[in-house]
């Protein structure tokens, strides 16, 4: 079996142990280290780092002080954490649709889903690679929109040489399968010093010292143990992304030219980080993506399917009063039709040449 991800933090023994030691086990110098070599990498003034992605996309929302009835405009085809903490902050979510090619945000879409309620935009950088941020930022400029950017898949990702989480306020999730994981984690950056101290205050209890609180607050603090965890993979994280681009462009060539496969395109301007590996199966093919998946399964090629629906179209959503769905063809079309294959790090030329062959079997070409 090529599994579809492989998890891999052993070199984090020796760091791991000497927190164990230092007996600091909590929030502690670990964490500030892991921020700082966090913010470098990604390129970023201030990195707060909290105990998961989710809280760090309420946090963000959280600090830019919404009224009820305000609306936070998103994607349709994301991980659900994208809506929840959306509910979790207050908010409402409204959608827009999505762009085929790169499986983010439409701006001409976004254009029309924002209202005069409309308070926030929230971009997905889905599968590592950005949103159409030279369309997205001036936009949420003319509409006095805050940005805030779901960054949870794309760390390293760039948009005309800047990076993913520097447009707005980012936020990171380390979960185990993101390309840098804690185990669970997430990371909250910032150029603006001062909501980055607000962001510190509000992670930790609302507390700015001992018993003084400015603001109720939560427990969002990473320990000491996750911190140590993630370090080394900072250390190594062009090492690991170049990895994953080389297998996504051996795959890209591999599967060239299969009718009804479309390949994931990386588009001009942007650096993709690969966090997935993202095909199309459209009615061309041999197969429909459902039965592909099986027989992919089947011949122990490790698939995923990301994501089957939009992210409202569940009964729990249906008749929230904050969840504003509306028709979204492109996105609803792409769920029918995506299917992710293995690109790790961890991959052998020998991988992608079984991925590529057992892909070509089952769709007959
Ligand atoms: C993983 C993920 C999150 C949430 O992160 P957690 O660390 O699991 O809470 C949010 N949005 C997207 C798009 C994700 O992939």
């Amino acid at each position: 079996m090529i599994p579809i991800t492989v998890v891999d933090v052993a070199d984090a023994e020796p760091l791991v142990l000497e927190v164990l030691r230092s007996g600091v086990i909590a929030q502690g110098p670990m964490v500030k280290r892991f921020e700082d070599a966090f913010a470098e990498v990604a390129g970023v003034p201030h990195a707060v780092a909290v105990n998961n992605g989710t809280t760090a996309l309420v946090a963000a929302i959280e600090v830019l002080d919404l009224q009820p009835g305000d609306e936070v405009v998103t994607t349709p085809f994301t991980f659900v954490a994208t809506l929840n903490a959306i509910l979790e902050a207050g908010a409402t979510a409204r959608f827009a649709d999505i762009s085929r090619t790169d499986f983010n945000l439409d701006p001409n879409s976004v254009a029309d889903a924002v209202t005069d309620r409309t308070k926030v935009l929230m971009p997905v950088h889905l599968y590592g690679q950005t949103a159409d941020m030279g369309k997205l930022v001036p936009l949420a400029e003319e509409h006095g929109l805050a940005l805030v950017e779901d960054a949870a898949q794309a760390v390293g990702a760039t948009f005309d040489g800047r990076p993913a989480g520097s447009y707005g306020i980012g936020c990171f999730s380390l979960y185990a399968t993101k390309n840098v994981t804690t185990a669970e984690g997430g990371v909250i950056t910032t150029g603006d010093a001062a909501l980055a101290d607000r962001l510190r205050v509000l992670r930790n209890q609302g507390m700015r010292a001992r018993y003084q609180y400015e603001v109720a607050g939560h427990n969002y603090r990473m320990t000491d143990l996750h911190a140590a965890v993630g370090i080394p993979q900072l250390e190594k994280l062009a090492t690991l992304t170049d990895a994953r681009r080389r297998n996504a462009t051996a795959l890209s060539e591999g599967l060239a030219g299969i009718p009804g496969l479309e390949t994931p395109a990386v588009l001009p301007g942007r650096e993709h980080v690969w966090h997935q590996y993202t095909v199309l199966v459209t009615e061309d093919a041999a197969v429909d993506r459902d039965e592909f998946a099986a027989k992919l399964t089947e011949r122990g090629i490790g698939n995923g399917i990301y994501y089957p629906k939009l992210v409202f179209d569940y009964d729990c959503y249906r008749d929230h009063p904050r969840v504003i769905a509306s028709d979204a063809p492109v996105a609803t079309k792409v769920a029918e039709q995506a299917l992710s294959l293995p690109v790790h790090p961890k991959l052998t030329a020998g991988d992608i040449d079984t991925i590529v062959t057992t892909v070509r079997e089952v769709l007959g070409a």
